[in-house]
């Protein structure tokens, strides 16, 4: 009898050994292969997220950065939550790869048009704000929406039910304000400008090329397995 209980108790320990070494796996969306699969957390850390208020101030928020490796390319990503990183999610927002996220699936004009402006928003707002108008000529271009200029083009679209009205105001938006951008030198940009501006493209550009595409991975998600064995 003591002999069983002495085995249960070595058997447990080296049960919740072996345990310790497996890595915790999720279920997220791999930017690199393109599949929504499981992922290891392979590394979790607290530091802090720095970003720029609406003032331009440097400000420091407390976070948690974890590292993930998905299960079926092997690549790693970089997320993190905290107050400012949509902190109603389970690991707020991948930021390594950068934006690969968003363009995964969008056409490569699109794609190239919205890294241009990734690649200024920290060197300049009004050069972001022309750029982002510049996305939406893209996307004009790759709808192949008719129209005297990019206001008229955006507007047949909007009558005919392209996008909801919401998403017809924002790209009126982004337009206006790329054009004062562009055109005025005495503007009042500040970085809650680029923010919501960057926001309101992100949602344009998943409305239209990614979430169609997410109905479909919802689909092949229904009979696929965690490496534990459970079903999603
Ligand atoms: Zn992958």
């Amino acid at each position: 009898m003591h002999y069983q209980v002495k085995t249960s108790a070595i058997l447990q320990k080296s049960l919740l050994n072996i345990m310790d070494k497996i890595p915790k796996h999720v279920l997220l969306k791999c930017c690199r292969c393109n599949l929504s699969t499981a992922h290891a957390l392979i590394g979790q850390s607290e530091s802090d997220y720095e970003y720029i208020d609406a003032e331009g101030s440097k400000c420091f928020e407390p976070a948690t950065y974890r590292n993930f490796q998905c299960n079926n390319c092997s690549q790693v990503s970089l997320y993190v939550w905290s107050a400012f990183n949509n902190p109603l999610s389970n690991f707020g927002e991948q930021v390594y790869p950068v934006s690969e996220v968003l363009m995964t699936g969008t056409p490569t004009l699109v794609n190239a048009a919205y890294m241009q402006a990734l690649e200024v928003k920290p060197h300049s707002k009004v050069a972001y704000l022309v750029l982002a108008r510049r996305v939406l000529d893209a996307i004009v271009n790759d709808q192949k929406l008719q129209g005297r200029n990019l206001a008229d083009a955006l507007s047949i679209w909007a009558t005919k039910g392209g996008i909801p009205p919401l998403l017809v105001e924002a790209t009126d938006i982004i337009r206006k304000l790329g054009n004062q951008a562009a055109h005025e030198v005495d503007n009042d940009f500040n970085e809650l400008h680029v923010q919501l501006i960057e926001k309101s493209l992100t949602t344009l550009i998943e409305y239209i090329y990614i979430m169609p595409d997410s109905f479909h991975e919802l689909k092949s998600l229904l009979n696929m397995e965690m490496p534990n064995g459970n079903k999603i």
